[in-house]
């Protein structure tokens, strides 16, 4: 299969909902990333900060980059004049700091708070219960280059499907009560970030809005040549 004909595929089966693919692009080279884009795919996503410096250097400007692994703090500023939308916030101090480069980059900055629904102890992010108390916390306010417009989770990686509906119907859960929550203005809850190559299906039929699929798209990815 082509990497057209499976982006064409996959738009075919997300058309009947609200989500948006992303194509994680993460350790393809830039021919794999340009086959893509001719095949109309703008939205891209990776997961470390050099490489899509590199690659939005090399690649068109239309093209919206998407960071979806955990973000250092001290790269943000290299990613935060262009990226498009932060899907690892994963704490505070990064909050902070994407705040605080949004603001010398003289931008908005979109991000998703990363929520930790697997029962694996290796994922990065926050609990629910710190969720809802870093959206109640006033000093959030202050950070005025930095917008939150949802969630970002990630499925324990497990054969067992139903294990996996259930921790993206909670997050799903989550998202809804944050939604009918006062939110700061800074805030809003319109993106929930689920879904990958082995998971999606499950993820759009519980109300992902953006899948990040990679596998599926470029094929396997060779680590070692990175
Ligand atoms: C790599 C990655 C993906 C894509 O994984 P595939 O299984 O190749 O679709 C999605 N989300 C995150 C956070 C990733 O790091």
């Amino acid at each position: 299969m082509s990497i057209k004909s499976n982006i064409k595929e996959l738009l075919a089966e997300l058309s009947g909902s609200n989500a948006k693919l992303i194509a994680v692009s993460k350790t393809q080279p830039i021919e794999k990333i340009r086959e893509a884009y001719a095949a109309g795919q703008r939205l891209f996503g990776e997961n470390k900060a050099q490489e899509m410096i590199i690659k939005y250097q090399e690649l068109a400007k239309d093209i919206d980059w998407h960071m979806i692994g955990h973000l250092q703090t001290n790269k943000v500023k290299y990613i935060a004049p262009f990226v498009s939308l932060i899907h690892s916030v994963d704490s505070e101090k990064l909050l902070e700091e994407i705040d605080k480069q949004g603001k010398k980059a003289g931008r908005l900055i979109p991000c998703l708070l990363q929520v930790h629904i697997a029962l694996e102890e290796t994922k990065f992010g926050f609990s629910s219960d710190e969720i809802v108390a870093l959206l109640n916390a006033p000093a959030l306010l202050n950070l005025k280059n930095i917008e939150i417009r949802g969630l970002m989770g990630m499925a324990t990686f497990t054969e067992n499907k139903e294990t996996i509906r259930e921790e993206f119907r909670l997050l799903k859960k989550l998202f809804d009560q944050l939604k009918e929550h006062k939110l700061p203005l800074n805030a809003s809850m319109k993106e929930l970030s689920m879904g990958m190559s082995s998971d999606y299906h499950i993820a759009l039929e519980e109300g992902s809005t953006y899948v990040r699929i990679g596998t599926a798209i470029f094929g396997e990815r060779n680590y070692s040549t990175h």
